[in-house]
C-alpha cells in the first residue's frame, strides 16, 4: 500500500484506523512518530527446530507436514511442520477457517512463538505465522511491538509509523548548544533507535543501548510542557492589571490588632504578595502551605491592600461553610477597621443576593467572599482588582480563571494546603509563582496520632466522654462511602444516633451535605461556641475549619480516605494550644495499600512528606488529577527525576528568550495534536 494519501489527515489510515489512532492522542501523522514501541521482537534469526529451548521465543523456517482438526481433549486446529532438524506441532485452540486453508501440507511458513515441550513433543500455542512466498529476505531490524487497541493490528501501526519516519520532518529542536551541554542524542537518531534498534542485541544489552534515547525523548516532554506552561505565564504578563500600592494605613492596622504576631514566612509570602501587587501586570502566585500554617491572614492582608489603591478584593471558597467562615473571621479581623465584607452564596435569597451583587457592581462594597456563586455570570464587579482562590485544587483550572476574568486585567492569588512535591509543582504549576509557607505557627502541639482497631470503638467513646467533661470538643468523622451517597448519608445519621444514645450527657451536632445551608451553618456555629460538644460529620469538614478548642478527631474506617483527606481532616486539630490527638480507627482485614497509606499518616506530620509519599504510592496521574492541572499527563517523563526536570525548566527559559524559533517548533512537534488541552 502506498505510504501517502494526500486527502488524509494521518495518510494511509481509514477512518476507522484513525479513530483508534485517536485513542492515544494520534491526531496527525507527526504523532505516530511519538507512538513508541513497548518492547521488540527478534525476527531477524530464523532457529533450527532442534536448536530451540523451551521457554524461550523463538522464529522457525518450515514446511507443512499436516493439519488436521482434532476433538481430543477438546477441538483443537493441529498442524505438524520440519524443517529438516527437526518436527514441531503448531496447536490453535481457536483458529479460522482462513488459517486452516494456509496451513496446507506443503506450505512454507515462518512462525514465531514460544516454544515448549508438549503432547505431541515440541510445540508452540497460537504462534504467529506467515505463509512464505519464494525468497524472502530476513527483516535486519527488531519487529517493534506498540501500545495498541483492539481493531487496530500491529501490522497497521508498523505500516503507519514506518511511512511516518520517513515523511515526517524529524529535523532538531534543540540548538545545537544546549545538545551539547546536556550531551543529548539527537531528536532523528533517538526516535529512529526507539523504534527500530539494530538487530544482534538480547533483551538487557538493547536496554542499555536505548537508554540515551529515552532520556533524550523523555527531556523533550518536559521541554514541551515548560514551554507552553511559560508561554502561558508570559501572554498573561502582557495583560495590564491596576498597580495596587497602598499606604499600609489598613494592613498595618490589621497586623498590629491580630491576636498573634505573623510568623516569618508569613511575613516572607506576604512581601512576596504585596510586589506582585504593585506591578502593573497581573499577579500569577500559588499561596502554599501546610494545614493551619495561616493562610488565610495573609489573604486578609492582602485583601486590605487591593482596598488600600481603591479597589476590590474577592475571595472564593470550595464549600459553603469554608467561605462563611472565611467571611466571618474577616469581618471579625476588619469591621474594627471600618471595613465591611460582603457575603455571596448560591444559598442565599434571591432578593439578597440581588442586593449584593447591586452593592458589588456600584463599588459600594469593597471586599467579597463566597461560594461558586461569585463566578456566575450576573455578577460584574466594578473595580476587581483582586481574586483569590482558597483550596484552588478543589477548583478546576476553568473556575479558577472564570473568577479572573470578572475585571480587566486582574491580580490572581490561589491557595493551597495541598503540598505537593517540588518537582511536581514546577512541572504543573510551572505557569505560577510559588510562595511557600514553611513554617507553623508557634505554640502548637503536635497532633497525636493513633491507629486503633474499630473493635475498640468502645474505648474510643469512653475517652470523649472524659475529654468534653474536660470542656474540650471532638470530630467524629463518619466512613467515606464513595459508591453511594445515600448510603454515606444513612451511615451519618446512624453514628449521630449512636453515639447520642452512648453520650447522652453531650451535645451532640451532626453536619452533613444533604444539610441546608443555614442549617448546616446554625450547627457549624454551634460548634465554634461550643455549644456543641462533639460534631459528627461526613468529610464537609475536611477543608479549613478552624475551631482551635478542637482537640481530638475521631476518623472512621480510616482505611478508605486517601492520604490528603487524612492530613487535611487530621489538620482539624492541634490547633490551639492543648495537646491533641487524631484517633484512626480501622476496619479490617487490611489491604496492603491501605496499610501502606496508615502507616505513612502514622509516621508523619509535615505535608510536603506525606505528599511525596502518596506522589511515590499513587505515581503522578492519580496524585495530581489532569483535571486540575488542565495538561496532558506526561508519558515518558518520570517527575521523580528531578535533575532532568529541572534541566527542562532552564532550557525552556533559555530558548524562550535566545531561540524563540526552535521552542516554537518543538512545541508543535510535541504539543500541537493536543492545543485544546493546552487553552485551559
Ligand atoms: P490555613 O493555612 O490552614 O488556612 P488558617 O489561616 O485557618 O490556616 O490559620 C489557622 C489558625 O492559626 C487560625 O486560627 C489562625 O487565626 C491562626 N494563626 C494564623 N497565623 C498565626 C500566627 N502567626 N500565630 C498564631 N496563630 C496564627
Ligand atoms: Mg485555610
Amino acid at each position: 500500500m502506498p505510504c501517502s494519501r494526500l486527502a488524509e489527515k494521518i495518510p494511509g489510515a481509514t477512518p476507522l484506523v484513525a479513530d483508534k489512532l485517536k485513542t492515544f492522542g494520534i491526531n496527525r501523522q507527526a504523532d505516530l512518530v511519538l507512538h513508541l514501541p513497548l518492547r521488540f521482537e527478534d525476527e531477524t534469526r530464523i532457529t533450527p527446530i532442534a536448536a530451540a529451548v523451551p521457554g524461550e521465543t523463538a522464529q522457525f523456517e518450515v514446511e507443512v507436514v499436516s493439519t488436521q482438526i482434532e476433538y481430543r481433549p477438546r477441538r483443537q486446529l493441529v498442524c505438524r511442520v520440519a524443517d529438516g532438524s527437526g518436527t514441531l506441532v503448531l496447536r490453535f485452540l481457536n483458529f479460522y477457517p482462513s488459517q486452516q486453508k494456509a496451513l496446507q501440507p506443503g506450505a512454507r511458513l515462518r512462525v514465531f512463538g514460544e516454544v515448549r515441550g508438549g503432547f505431541w513433543g515440541s510445540e508452540v500455542i497460537h504462534p504467529r505465522f506467515r505463509a512464505l512466498r519464494g525468497e524472502e529476505p530476513l527483516p535486519t531490524a527488531l519487529t517493534p511491538v506498540y501500545p495498541t487497541t483492539a481493531g487496530l493490528p500491529q501490522a497497521t501501526l508498523r505500516r503507519l509509523i514506518g511511512c511516518a519516519l520517513d515523511e515526517v520532518d524529524l529535523s532538531e529542536t534543540l540548538p545545537d548548544a544546549l545538545l551539547a551541554r546536556l550531551s543529548l542524542p539527537g531528536f532523528a537518531a533517538s526516535v529512529r533507535a526507539l523504534h527500530a534498534p539494530p538487530a544482534g542485541l538480547d533483551a538487557q544489552a538493547l536496554e542499555r543501548w536505548q537508554q540515551p534515547f529515552w532520556r533524550r525523548i523523555a527531556f523533550d516532554e518536559l521541554l514541551a510542557q515548560q514551554i507552553s506552561l511559560r508561554q502561558a505565564y508570559a501572554a498573561r504578563r502582557k495583560k495590564g492589571a491596576p498597580v495596587l500600592v497602598g499606604d499600609g494605613r489598613l494592613t498595618e492596622a490589621l497586623i498590629a490588632r491580630l491576636p498573634f504576631r505573623l510568623t516569618a514566612a508569613q511575613q516572607r509570602v506576604w512581601c512576596e504578595i504585596a510586589a506582585d501587587l504593585a506591578q502593573p501586570y497581573p499577579m500569577q502566585r500559588l499561596l502554599q502551605g501546610d494545614v493551619g500554617s495561616g493562610k488565610t491572614v495573609v489573604a486578609a492582608l492582602a485583601m486590605l491592600r487591593a482596598v488600600e489603591a481603591g479597589h476590590q478584593a474577592a475571595l472564593m471558597a470550595p464549600t459553603e461553610i469554608l467561605a462563611e467562615q472565611h467571611w466571618r473571621k474577616l469581618s471579625g479581623w476588619l469591621a474594627p477597621l471600618g471595613i465591611e465584607v460582603a457575603w455571596l452564596s448560591g444559598s442565599q435569597k434571591k432578593k439578597d443576593k440581588q442586593a449584593i451583587i447591586a452593592k458589588v457592581s456600584a463599588s459600594e462594597t469593597a471586599l467579597i467572599v463566597g461560594t461558586h456563586a461569585l463566578i456566575e455570570d450576573n455578577i460584574a464587579f466594578a473595580r476587581l482588582g483582586l481574586a483569590i482562590v482558597d483550596e484552588q485544587h478543589r477548583f478546576g483550572v476553568r473556575q479558577r480563571l472564570a473568577l479572573m476574568q470578572k475585571g480587566g486585567g486582574v491580580h490572581q492569588l490561589a491557595m493551597s494546603a495541598t503540598p505537593i512535591p517540588r518537582t511536581l509543582a514546577m512541572s504543573y504549576y510551572a505557569d505560577l509563582d510559588v510562595s511557600v509557607i514553611d513554617e507553623l505557627p508557634p505554640g502548637r502541639t503536635p497532633v497525636l496520632t493513633k491507629l486503633v482497631s474499630a473493635t475498640r470503638r468502645g474505648e474510643i467513646i469512653e475517652r470523649v466522654r472524659a475529654l468534653c467533661r474536660a470542656g474540650r470538643q471532638v470530630y467524629w468523622v463518619c466512613p467515606l462511602i464513595e459508591e453511594s451517597e445515600a448510603l454515606q448519608l444513612q451511615t451519618a445519621q446512624e453514628t449521630f444516633e449512636h453515639l447520642s444514645n452512648e453520650l447522652p450527657e453531650l451535645s451532640i451536632g451532626l453536619v452533613h451535605g444533604r444539610l441546608k445551608p443555614d442549617e448546616k451553618a446554625a450547627v457549624m456555629e454551634g460548634f465554634v461556641r461550643n455549644e456543641i460538644q462533639l460534631l459528627v460529620a461526613t468529610t464537609v469538614i475536611e477543608v479549613g475549619v478552624d475551631v482551635p478548642n478542637a482537640s481530638l478527631m475521631v476518623i472512621e474506617h480510616a482505611e478508605r480516605f486517601g492520604l490528603a483527606q487524612l492530613h487535611q481532616l487530621r489538620g482539624r486539630v492541634g490547633r490551639g494550644a492543648a495537646e491533641s490527638a487524631c484517633i484512626l480507627l480501622f476496619g479490617q482485614p487490611l489491604s496492603e495499600t491501605a496499610r501502606q497509606r496508615l502507616r505513612i499518616i502514622f509516621e508523619n506530620h509535615d505535608g510536603f512528606e506525606i505528599a511525596r509519599q502518596d506522589l511515590l504510592l499513587r505515581g503522578p496521574g492519580e496524585f495530581i488529577g489532569s483535571r486540575q492541572s488542565g495538561l496532558p499527563l506526561l508519558r515518558f517523563a518520570d517527575l521523580e527525576d528531578t535533575a532532568l526536570v529541572e534541566a527542562a525548566r532552564a532550557a525552556a527559559d533559555q530558548m524562550l528568550v535566545r531561540w524563540p524559533d526552535h521552542a516554537e517548533r518543538h512545541l508543535t512537534r510535541w504539543l500541537a495534536g493536543r492545543a485544546e488541552l493546552l487553552k485551559a
